[in-house]
């Protein structure tokens, strides 16, 4: 059956179901004329649910030590290229001051499984602490990505004021996550999150694109987060890492990213869907925003000499990834940033709908078992 662009577009502006062959259709377009077609019901969504409001996260990437052997990162546990810090709870809260003072709504706290703090002698005690002291110090929502963080340590660190967990499968195809995330067990990620849910917590899901999937298993990603319906859903573009296994892999084109973000936007239009400096920095925001995107994240003080992930120090001395560097081109776009007020309510508000918003058992369906059985198939 042939499908019509415009029809589909139709279905996306009546917020009607799609079926997994209308997503793929849509993620393999490649002329301009037509992505943009797309872009542009995309932003039309974004601004039934947004308004022209773009929110705003700063990155802190505390701890660049890793147990891990993911094969795309350049953190993974035995590269020995890349820089590894872990930050001082003093220096955390500097640079949380310095990026709360720059007009960020959300500080996301990330580090690998820091074996300091995953290993038994340490324990997260002292990171939960840290986490109260940053809340009391900024009154900013938090979000907390630290990996597959061991359940009790969920519900303490709702109690100490994070918001957000952010546990990114990367794939929802098993086969491919077994080849990008090594010896790491796929349902478990999923625990995380539902958990997460369970102790009072908004959740981010995401995918990357450019690592060895084809259009069916991001079609499938997806579906399952539409099923998960993830208070953000993030899509970042794969950057080949120096001393990883996938460093000889090709960049993807920037548009795959673009055409993705629209997509999420069309299945999810009422979630936040992040544009990221990480991949293409300052330079590739416009596109990510007038795909749809409306969150600018991965926001990074110059002088906190932090680390960003895919593209780790990419714009960063040069003050690119600030808020007042990204400001005019978010209002060059007719958008403006958010009011710290605008965020906390969103926030406040889906954390009070958290148990309707996970179905009606109150729970997300951890995965869409049609989707994983094609998924396996393709
Ligand atoms: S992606 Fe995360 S868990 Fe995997 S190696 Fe990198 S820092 Fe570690």
């Amino acid at each position: 059956m042939t499908l019509s662009l415009d029809t589909v577009l139709e279905k996306a502006l009546r917020e009607q179901p799609f079926s997994r062959e209308e997503i793929i259709h849509l993620l393999r377009l490649t002329k301009e004329a037509e992505q943009e077609k797309v872009f542009e019901v995309a932003r039309k969504l974004r601004a039934r649910y947004f308004g022209n409001r773009i929110f705003l996260y700063g990155f802190i990437y505390f701890s660049t030590w890793c147990r891990n052997e993911c094969t795309f990162c350049y953190y993974r546990a035995s590269n020995r290229l890349c820089p590894r810090y872990r930050k001082t709870d003093h220096e955390i809260l500097e640079v949380s001051a310095q990026l709360a003072g720059s007009g960020v709504h959300l500080l996301d706290l990330t580090m690998g499984e820091d074996p300091f703090y995953f290993g038994k002698k340490k324990g997260f005690r002292p990171l939960v602490n840290l986490v109260k002291q940053v809340k009391r110090e900024t009154d900013l929502p938090l979000m907390i990505s630290w990996g597959v963080m061991p359940d009790e340590v969920l519900g303490e660190l709702a109690e100490g004021g994070a918001d957000w967990v952010a546990c990114y499968q990367e794939t929802h195809n098993p086969a491919l996550f077994e080849k990008l995330r090594l010896h790491q067990e796929y349902d478990r990620r999923f625990e995380v999150k539902r958990n997460a849910v369970r102790a009072g917590m908004l959740i981010e899901e995401g995918i990357l694109s450019g690592v060895g999937e084809s259009p069916e298993d991001i079609a499938d990603s997806i579906r399952t987060m539409k099923q998960m319906n993830p208070h953000q859903a993030r899509v970042m573009n794969f950057v080949p890492q120096k001393g990883t296994p996938m460093e000889d892999y090709p960049f993807p084109h920037w548009s795959k990213e673009q055409i993705i973000i629209a997509v999420l936007r069309l299945l999810l239009p009422h979630r936040l869907i992040p544009a990221s400096l990480d991949v293409g920095g300052i330079d590739g925001l416009r596109g990510k925003l007038q795909a749809g995107a409306n969150v600018v994240t991965s926001i990074i003080p110059p002088s906190s000499e932090l680390k960003g992930v895919a593209r780790s120090d990419l714009g960063i001395s040069e003050g690119d990834r600030t808020v007042e560097a990204i400001t005019p081109i978010i209002e060059e776009l007719g958008l403006k940033r958010a009011s710290l007020e605008d965020y906390d309510i969103w926030v406040r508000e889906e954390k009070a709908g958290l148990p309707k918003g996970f179905s009606s058992a109150g729970d997300f369906s951890i995965e869409c078992s049609d989707c994983r059985g094609e998924a396996a198939r393709s």
